[in-house]
């Protein structure tokens, strides 16, 4: 894997390793930085959860989690669904996980034998946990999701909400851990709604404490936005996401309080190269034509398949030789064609950077989605599961 590293850097030919079509390299270095520097900035005590589902924003959920687990201040994971959580625990993950959507109940018995806490805000699922609890014989920990502005799932921090809380914390075999509540807009550069959110959990687990006379072990807000611009939210945990993977919740967020590494590189390699003279058209509908003397084309073995966007067609780029090569007509689903008539070095068997950096050249996932007309987030999670991961760095042993 490190000689594979050191290979990145140059451009030439390599044999092939099964994964030289395309693969995510995944530093964990990186990752490591990312959670060093989150921790480094939140108020001491405050203990963070990875949050890892979609398969950790494409990257790899259990490759990332097999580094998280050595690190003390992770309290545990977060997962939108019983089978993201499941994977992570049947691949040796010991720290509890939360689940932050709505979850059938077809699985509640093995959530309290794995040892993962839902979030609860409906009263049918009190009762459901309540009976699987009992025919587990141990208790169902839960984390009551409140709702203060994203208008989602979540009981509102009204009267109604409290007498939610009351059953839950006097439902038999039922253990309110912890509760939480999600920013809509800590990402926007106003920062209102995100204290009017904040203010209203705060005065909700005050009633709680004082009208029911529960003190909730466990409570958190933030989100990565959250982390990086408010740290009054950081309570006893915070979510941390997309930052996680080295990658900005939006423009509108400080890109200096909280220093970030991408996490994921894309790479893939040229398959062919053919000359063209004018007049040649390339690819489906045939919306890009060759009129220069002579065109390098370059076939790409990556396409929309992979979850590479096919709105760049025409007008994204990848990075071969540490040069930017553009697109030529339209992304297929396993294939597409760039231009490398200006990088004569290129070959058969270069490698071609998709995301990441090649030299002085890198073309980030933000760029990408911009350029694509996707969001960030939405990009690395497309990125299909026929895609390797392949980790990289890792230090902890
Ligand atoms: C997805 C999610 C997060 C993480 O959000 P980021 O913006 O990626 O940090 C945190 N909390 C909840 C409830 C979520 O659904």
């Amino acid at each position: 894997m490190a000689d594979r590293t050191r290979e990145q850097s140059s451009c030439r030919t390599t044999d092939s390793e099964g994964f030289d079509r395309i693969w995510a390299q995944i530093d964990l270095d990186a990752l490591r930085f990312n959670m060093e520097s989150m921790h480094d900035s939140i108020q001491e005590g405050t203990q963070m959860v990875a949050v890892l589902k979609t398969n950790g924003y494409g990257h790899g959920a259990v490759i990332l989690m097999k580094e998280l687990e050595k690190l003390p201040y992770v309290w545990g994971y977060a997962a939108a669904t019983f089978e993201e959580a499941k994977e992570l625990r049947d691949n040796g993950a010991q720290k509890p996980i939360i689940l932050l959507g709505y979850v059938f109940s077809y699985c509640y018995d093995q959530l309290i034998e794995l040892g993962i806490r839902p979030a609860c805000f409906r009263p049918d699922m009190l009762e459901q946990l309540s009976l699987a609890a009992e025919r587990q014989g141990s208790p169902a920990r839960i984390h009551i999701a409140v709702d203060t502005g994203m208008g989602r799932i979540g009981i509102r921090p009204d009267d109604e909400g409290l007498r939610f809380v009351d059953k839950a914390i006097h439902t038999p075999g039922v253990v309110v851990e912890g509760m939480f509540t999600h920013f809509a807009k800590a990402d926007e550069s106003d920062p209102a709604p995100t204290h009017a959110q904040i203010a209203l959990y705060q005065h909700f687990a005050g009633r709680i404490r004082d009208e029911l006379g529960y003190e909730i072990p466990i409570c958190h807000i933030s989100n990565s936005a959250g982390i990086i611009e408010f740290p009054e939210a950081n309570l006893n945990l915070v979510r941390a996401g997309i930052t996680l993977y080295g990658l900005w919740p939006s423009d509108e967020v400080s890109r200096v309080k909280v220093p970030l590494k991408p996490v994921m590189t894309l790479y893939s390699r040229i398959v062919y190269i053919k000359e063209a003279g004018p007049g040649v058209s390339v690819s489906y509908g045939g919306t890009y034509t060759t009129s220069a003397d002579m065109t390098r084309i370059a076939t790409i073995p990556v396409g929309y398949g992979d979850g590479y966007p096919r709105s760049l067609s025409g007008k994204g780029y990848v990075l071969i030789c540490g040069k930017k090569a553009p697109i030529l007509g339209r992304v297929c689903m396993d294939q597409m064609m760039v231009d490398v008539t200006d990088i004569p070095e290129a070959e058969e068997g270069s490698l071609c950077t998709l995301i990441g950096q090649d030299g002085g050249e890198c073309i980030t996932m933000e760029e990408l989605g911009d350029l694509s007309g996707r969001f960030n987030y939405e990009l690395a999670c497309d990125i299909n599961t026929r895609v390797p991961r392949i980790p990289c760095g890792g230090s902890l042993g």
